[in-house]
């Protein structure tokens, strides 16, 4: 049974790599290829969830039965769970795939007749050839279902050869997009804190929360790999709940340890401000945890305050009423206007650590720096550099009167203990 789908009684993926394997020493051993295909259904899920469970079961079945009439006695059908099946067709090369897999796309495209129904569905399949496409199992697997995506993409109800120059990335993504999806659920997120000081005395003033994905094959992903594609999915909603959540959480962990009371930052995505009400969550999420709201900073993006300019300047002046501070991240790297600056309630602006990196360098960066700081001091705001990471860098920046700065020469995002273990040191030295 272990070795068998129980809905098909088709081998299952386990002895699928099984007999795989045996096909790929044989091959090699007698010169020879083996061709694998990737077939899935196309719009399954759409049966599945118009008909109910029980008509898709049996519709795999007859599948399984339609897929053994295309094979010989020596190749094996197995269902890898789903809507996925992959053939192992031993001694065989990439045109002899190539006719197995069309008599396939045209047996599973011959009408079902199933509880009183009659249905219809089509294929997608890839093909890869060892040794061909790959030398190991996983890749050769892999390829064949790159390939597999791309015959969906294309239109779908084909059969397509693996070929080396193939877009992996709809591959990557669909697979990215599934785990993402699954990261909150597994508590794969976790927040690391970056210092932010005072450049007058070196003191902490505050952190700022990064997200960190720990993915169980990728490791650390971050976050400019994934806080797009969350963005794209709506995913960011969620997500940015979670930080919310586990940030305020933290500053009550602080709190309660007697720790004095900094300033914590979070970014928000442009998504946050336009799809959610983000006033009454962060209202509530602060009496929640019992954070007072001076506490909480949020860093916004310029692009945040060039969309929707009323609805945002609405939503801006809700939370300054809150008490809650706001910052403008990454400053000059955007439209970098006079005149938000001006019309929106900010208190500090983030200057992008791209200007920073060549102020010790590049005089026109240097002069540009200067000038945001004049300018920001003029519109009472408070100036923070980011990505600071050398002295000479935090003495150009106290010396034109930059009073706080984050950056590697300070601390780099760590986790809430290490961050927790800085804190209680800070009253005994500087911390640079
Ligand atoms: P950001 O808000 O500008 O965060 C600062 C980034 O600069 C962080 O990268 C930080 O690790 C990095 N950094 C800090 N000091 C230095 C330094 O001295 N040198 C260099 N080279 N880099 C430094 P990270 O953590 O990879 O985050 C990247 C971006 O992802 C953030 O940029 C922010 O826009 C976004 N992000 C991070 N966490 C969240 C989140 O919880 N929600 C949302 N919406 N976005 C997030
Ligand atoms: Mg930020
Ligand atoms: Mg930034």
């Amino acid at each position: 049974l272990a070795h068998y789908d129980v809905l098909t009684a088709l081998p299952n993926r386990l002895l699928l790599n099984d007999r795989l394997e045996q096909a790929m020493i044989k091959a090699q051993r007698n010169h020879e290829t083996v061709a694998l295909l990737f077939l899935d259904l196309d719009r399954f899920k759409q049966i599945n969830d118009t008909l109910g469970h029980s008509l898709g079961d049996q519709l795999l079945q007859v599948v399984a039965q339609r897929l053994l009439e295309c094979v010989r006695e020596q190749d094996t059908v197995s269902r890898q769970g789903g809507d996925e099946f992959i053939t192992i067709l031993p001694e065989t090369d990439a045109a002899g795939a190539e006719l197995v897999a069309s008599k396939m796309l045209q047996v599973i495209a011959q009408p079902y007749l199933i509880e009183g129904h009659t249905l219809r569905i089509s294929s997608s399949i890839g093909i890869s050839i060892y040794p061909q496409h790959a030398h190991n199992i996983d890749t050769l697997i892999k390829h064949a279902d790159v390939a597999m995506y791309q015959a969906k993409e294309t239109g779908r109800n084909r059969c397509l050869m693996f070929r080396a120059d193939m877009n992996t990335s709809t591959y990557e993504r669909l697979t990215m997009e599934t785990s993402l999806r699954a990261a909150l659920e597994r508590k794969q997120f976790q927040l690391h804190f970056q210092p932010q000081v005072s450049l007058v005395d070196g003191g902490i003033i505050g952190c700022e929360a990064l997200i960190r994905w720990k993915h169980p094959e990728l490791g650390m992903v971050a976050p400019a790999d994934f806080i797009p594609l969350a963005e794209e999915t709506g995913m960011i909603g969620p997500i940015s709940d979670w930080v919310l959540n586990e940030t305020l959480r933290q500053c009550r962990k602080w709190l309660e340890a007697g720790l004095p009371e900094i300033i914590v930052s979070v970014n928000l995505s442009a998504l946050q401000f336009r799809q959610r009400n983000l006033f009454e969550q962060v209202r509530s999420m602060l009496s929640l945890h019992g954070v007072p709201s001076h506490m909480l900073m949020m860093e916004l993006t310029e692009s945040i305050l060039m969309q929707g300019v009323e609805h945002t300047l609405a939503t801006l002046h809700e939370l300054i009423g809150l008490g809650v501070g706001l910052s403008i991240d990454d400053f000059g790297t955007g439209y970098s206007s006079l005149a938000y600056l001006k019309r929106f309630p900010i208190q500090m602006l983030k200057i992008d650590q791209t200007f920073v990196h060549d102020i010790t360098t590049d005089p026109n960066d240097a002069a540009m720096v200067r000038t945001i700081i004049l300018m920001a001091h003029s519109l009472n705001l408070q100036v923070m550099a980011e990505g600071v990471e050398t002295e000479a860098e935090a003495e150009f920046l106290r010396e034109a009167g930059c009073e706080w700065a984050q950056g590697y020469l300070f601390g780099q995002p760590m986790p809430a203990g290490a961050f927790t273990k800085l804190l209680k040191r800070r009253g005994e030295k500087k911390t640079w």
